[in-house]
């Protein structure tokens, strides 16, 4: 009896018809909820779709090139496409301009949503259009190779002076890679394009400007101590005012915070040199100012704040009082936002599709059978990898709840997954990318790094990624 049991149960699976997931964008809240599914759930099959050939999101064109430890996650992911029951289609968008939500559904018992946040927040402010004016995430994904900013032009060789809007991390990654020196940059996988045009780059000053103050600052201390290490770069603040607010609050039951404004107080080794990074609080921009013939940035208008509230909590409130700050350059970071795809629910306010553990809620507060959804797009365009983990396993987790009690999923009947759209696919002339086929294009990156002596070298333009599979 005890030999015939496991027979049996694998006789009942083999009888059952999978569970068959469309998983939308190939970032980490997408693999991590595979990975998890594939496990809790074994009758699964997955098919993964990616607007781009290449997979993994914001870990290949947000993390900074000089974080190549971030990067190891690539391996996870590489482990959970190796699962039989898992399938890569690149080079397919969904939304208006590929497959539609509707022709998905028709091919899947569920879907999950976890396609990021592609777009930024904007300042609102006049002349934010500007030559010189950019979002942070265009320049990221600059030098970071994706192909709809491979031809951004920014007036780096014009310039001494930028000025980066917002306090978080990607804040400091890119007055990071403004001020490194070329040499370290090298050894990353930053493009050979970013490469050249930063060695002509006059950049030598980058302020780092937020509405408050110290105490607020979104970054943690792994990037403020990078920042601070930086060779020849000297650091400036108005170091008597952050000291009066740190010393205005108890931090002994926060160390983390303890921590990071030990770190400001003590500023940077480098006392003398002819670069410098600046932390300037209680400024809000109000106005991007033009050059005499209005054709670039010049500088940039603050409204000074004042804090008012509990430092937690805190609120910026505008003073009356207004400075301008001279620079070539300004680059807002003041964060990401999702868009909303024709077929989904999604909360504008809140930037993101209303769920609840990540089942995705209709207006009327409903679940929508079927329909899932993990990572920024879920909770906002906020936290790291290990953040977006812990989401997707709740997603999962939520999946795997609902098919344990049955729940209805997006229609009965036998699902034939991404086979069900190959004709249509091909009639659209949209040939999918699979991960076979990123392991090519990736090899080729790593042939063109070793001629180059570093890590890879990205494609950057979707044709030469394409090309490859042409060989
Ligand atoms: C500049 C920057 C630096 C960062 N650095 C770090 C770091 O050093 N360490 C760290 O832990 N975290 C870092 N993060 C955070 C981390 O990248 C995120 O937590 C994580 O990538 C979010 O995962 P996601 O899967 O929700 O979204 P994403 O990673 O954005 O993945 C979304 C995917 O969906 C695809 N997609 C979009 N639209 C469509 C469509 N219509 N059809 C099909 N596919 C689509 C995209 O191509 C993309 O592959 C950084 C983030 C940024 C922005």
């Amino acid at each position: 009896m005890t030999i015939l049991l496991p027979l049996a149960r694998s006789l009942s699976t083999a009888a059952v018809s999978p569970f068959r997931l469309a998983v939308v964008g190939s970032g980490p809240a997408g693999f991590y909820t595979s990975h998890r599914l594939l496990k809790d759930w074994p009758n699964t099959r997955i098919d993964m779709y990616d607007a781009l050939p290449v997979p993994h999101g914001l870990v290949r064109f947000g993390v900074a090139p000089d974080h190549p430890e971030v990067k190891n996650v690539m391996t996870t992911f590489d482990k959970v496409a190796e699962d039989d029951r898992f399938r890569f289609l690149g080079n397919v968008t969904v939304g208006s301009d590929g497959i539609a939500v509707d022709e998905l559904k028709q091919h899947y018992d569920a879907i999950l949503f976890s396609y990021g946040a592609s777009e930024d927040r904007r300042l609102g402010i006049p002349n934010e259009d500007l030559y010189g004016v950019e979002s942070a995430r265009a320049f990221v994904g600059w030098y970071n190779g994706l192909p709809r900013h491979r031809d951004l032009q920014l007036p780096l060789d014009q310039t001494d002076t930028a000025v980066v809007i917002g306090q978080g991390n990607v804040a400091l990654d890119v007055a990071r890679v403004l001020l490194s020196p070329l040499d370290e940059l090298r050894k990353t996988d930053i493009t050979e394009y970013a490469l050249e045009t930063l060695s002509k780059s006059r950049i030598k000053h980058v302020h780092v400007v937020g509405r408050r103050g110290p105490l607020q600052a979104a970054f943690t201390t792994k990037e403020l101590r990078e920042q601070m290490s930086l060779p020849g770069v000297v650091f400036k603040t108005d170091s008597e005012w952050v000291k009066s607010q740190i010393a205005s609050v108890d931090l002994s039951k926060n160390r983390p915070l303890k921590r990071m404004m030990s770190l400001l107080e003590k500023g940077s080794p480098t006392k003398n040199g002819d670069k410098s990074w600046s932390l300037q609080f209680l400024r809000s921009p109000t106005e991007v100012i033009p050059n005499a013939d209005g054709s670039a940035v010049e500088g940039i208008r603050y409204e000074i704040n004042r804090l008012e509230g509990p430092f937690d909590r805190c609120k910026a409130i505008g003073t009356g009082e207004f400075e301008t700050q001279s620079c070539g350059l300004v680059l807002r970071s003041i964060g990401y936002k999702s868009l909303p795809m024709e077929g989904v629910p999604f909360d504008e306010r809140q930037g993101r599709v209303p769920n609840n553990f990540g089942k995705i809620m209709d207006k009327n507060d409903e679940e929508l059978p079927g329909l899932y959804t993990a990572g920024w797009l879920k909770r906002g365009p906020t936290g790291v990898i290990v953040s977006t983990m812990s989401d997707a396993y709740e997603t999962a987790d939520t999946i795997v709840n609902d098919l344990k009690e049955g729940k209805p999923m997006l229609s009965p009947g036998k699902k034939e997954g991404a086979d069900g759209l190959a004709a249509l696919l091909k009639e659209r002339n949209i040939r999918p990318v699979s991960y076979a086929d990123w392991k090519k294009i990736e090899a080729a990156e790593f042939a063109i790094g070793a001629q180059l002596g570093k890590p890879r070298e990205k494609f950057s333009r979707i044709q030469d990624m394409l090309d490859v599979l042409k060989a």
